[in-house]
């Protein structure tokens, strides 16, 4: 019978996308622990951004904590991806803590690399987004007052520094490529004596995730990006796709929350995931889309990724 019949719906399915290899050490940095010590672990914080990575850790035995006075003396810890101040690896060990440090290794180097700024009388720009636990993490490297946040290319100007002085800038890691450029752009044409990363801040997956979106965005009428609205990363690609010209862009979590009425039968969709996105919230969007239109799945990949970390091995 005709109900029967789906309309056919054309899926361009993002490579790379979902999780990244700092993701992968930090959820494997949860699970060895409870390994180890049994249940239950302490996590401070998301340990990566998605709440179906963290509730799957809760089933298993960990329990998240907003704080480390939360956690009862003795206790094992596990700090989140998105790197922390040292203030707060001090105060676990001063309350007997076991911890475990799961920062990913490419947000350790901007910790050092603004540490070095620092130390060789240099004013530190970070460009990225005020209140983001990584920002937060990074800024607590310096001493108060020592670092100034830099959002965009318009805030440049507004900067109460001299043309003349030293400056060195360092970028959050999942901040958008583009709008890093602008700024970056910006500085240059401002300072003379301006240091800067050897490449980019930017990491890896991030620059390929954000790559792989803005092509299936130039060839999709709409596009899904699954990852959680605070979710840095996740944000980053929705915006890329928008700036691609796509005109529908939704970020959803999970199926449930697909915005139906955006979606046309015989359209062409993209599909990707955030770093901190499972692939089972991918299959699980899948599985919704193929409920409704009979889909046909292409595979669009930019690169290949190899990046993996060694995991997270002793107590800190
Ligand atoms: Fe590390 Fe980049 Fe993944 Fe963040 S997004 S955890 S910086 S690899």
């Amino acid at each position: 019978p005709d109900t029967d019949v789906r309309p056919a719906l054309r899926v361009l399915l993002a490579a790379p996308r979902g999780f990244c290899a700092g993701v992968r050490r930090a959820i494997d940095a949860v699970r060895d622990a409870l390994a180890l010590h049994g249940a239950p672990v302490f996590v401070r914080r998301a340990i990566v951004h998605n709440l179906a990575v963290v509730r799957a850790l809760e089933a298993e035995g960990a329990r998240f904590v907003e704080e480390i006075d939360e956690v009862p003396e003795g206790g094992v810890v596990i700090l989140s991806a998105h790197g922390v101040a040292p203030a707060v690896r001090t105060e676990a060990r001063a309350r007997g803590l076991i911890v475990y440090d799961a920062v990913c290794p490419l947000v350790a180097k901007i910790h050092r690399e603004v540490e070095r700024h620092h130390a060789s009388g240099r004013r530190v720009l970070l460009i990225g987004h005020e209140g983001h636990p990584e920002i937060v993490g990074t800024l607590g490297h310096l001493p108060e007052g020592a670092a100034v946040l830099v959002r965009s290319a318009e805030d440049v100007a507004s900067l109460a520094l001299d043309d003349e002085d030293e400056i060195a800038y360092a970028i959050q890691s999942t901040f958008s490529v583009e709008e890093a450029a602008a700024v970056v752009t910006a500085l240059e044409a401002r300072f003379e004596r301006l240091a800067g990363p050897q490449g980019s801040d930017i990491c890896y997956a991030t620059t390929n995730r954000q790559a792989a979106v803005r092509e299936i965005a130039g060839l999709a009428d709409a596009v899904i990006v699954a990852g959680e609205d605070f979710s840095s990363n996740a944000r980053r690609l929705a915006e890329v796709a928008s700036h691609a010209g796509c005109p529908s862009v939704q970020l959803v979590a999970e199926a449930a929350a697909i915005d139906w009425t955006a979606l046309r039968a015989g359209s062409t969709i993209g599909l990707t995931a955030a770093a901190s996105t499972p692939e089972s919230s991918v299959a699980g969007i899948l599985d919704a889309l193929r409920s409704r239109y009979d889909v046909e799945i292409a595979q669009v990949a930019t690169t290949t990724e190899t990046t993996s970390f060694r995991r997270v091995a002793v107590p800190c």
